[in-house]
């Protein structure tokens, strides 16, 4: 089985007072088949290692590194880790305009899997996959994110991973701005994909809310850029209770 691994990871980005460490040391290593939560405080640098493993050309890999299966994901171009079975949902996910939801995801599906899909079973897929996630089908013919909702971004979102089938996710703050109702459904979007393809999750958030419904099997706290302490879901308890005021204590000392 695959297994994706993060190891000493330093990230720095431009700023206009200069330079800024961010990721002072991550390490982190995610097998398929398992949720890793990463929680911490706003600023902690979540998104950034989310970014990170994305390719985001702001944010620079001072060292470390990020193996797929052994191969180094920094080396590859960002269609290419798409390929190699990484999915990145990101915090703020971008509009596309005068691209359809429909078209954009056949030709994401079609470069990841180096042909395009058979028309009507793809046809079946999408429909399905939007009816599991409440969305209507106008979705299908409208610009990508254009216009939409927090909430309807982030089921959009795990559209695109239930129908490109990644090996990996990496969803940055797929909870905020949900209500209930659609914390529900995107939730039980995330664990179809790991009950019927063995999905490795990176579920990066600030609230515990999230895995009331995805369960975490790791739980990692995130502060001032590295991993302050791990544990199990009992972690997470924790945390609602106590905050991460402690940590940030720890982390200024
Ligand atoms: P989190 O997702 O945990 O809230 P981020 O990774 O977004 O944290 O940010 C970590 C720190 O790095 C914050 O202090 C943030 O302001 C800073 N930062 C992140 N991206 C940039 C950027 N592109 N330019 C300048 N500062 C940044
Ligand atoms: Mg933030
Ligand atoms: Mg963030």
């Amino acid at each position: 089985s695959s297994v994706l691994e993060i190891k000493d990871l330093h990230v720095s980005v431009e700023t206009e007072q200069g330079t800024k460490q961010i990721l002072k040391g991550v390490d982190l290593t995610i097998r398929q088949g398992e949720t890793h939560a990463i929680m911490g405080p706003n600023g902690s640098g979540k998104s950034t290692l989310a970014y990170a493993i994305a390719g985001h050309p702001r944010y620079t890999v001072d060292s470390g590194s990020i193996l797929l299966d052994g191969e180094e994901v920094l080396d590859m171009e960002i269609d290419e880790r798409a390929k190699a079975g990484l999915f990145l949902a990101m915090q703020y996910p971008v509009e596309i305009p005068g691209v359809t939801n429909a078209n954009f995801l056949r030709t994401a599906k079609t470069a990841i899997d180096g042909e395009a899909p058979a028309i009507r079973t793809w046809m079946k897929d999408v429909k399905g996959a939007m009816a599991n996630l409440r969305m209507d089908s106008s979705f299908a013919e409208r610009n990508v994110n254009e216009g939409f909702s927090g909430g309807e971004k982030k089921r959009n979102e795990i559209l695109q991973l239930e129908l490109l089938k990644p090996r990996f996710a990496v969803l940055d703050e797929t909870d905020s701005g949900l209500d209930v109702d659609a914390l529900k459904v995107v939730s039980e979007g995330v664990n179809r994909a790991k009950a019927e393809s063995g999905l490795g999750v990176l579920l990066i958030t600030h609230y515990t809310r999230i895995l009331r419904y995805i369960k975490p099997d790791f739980v990692h706290v995130f502060v001032n850029g590295r991993v302050a302490e791990e544990g199990g879901p009992e972690l997470a308890d924790r945390l609602e209770e106590e905050g991460y005021d402690r940590f940030l204590e720890a982390a200024k000392a």
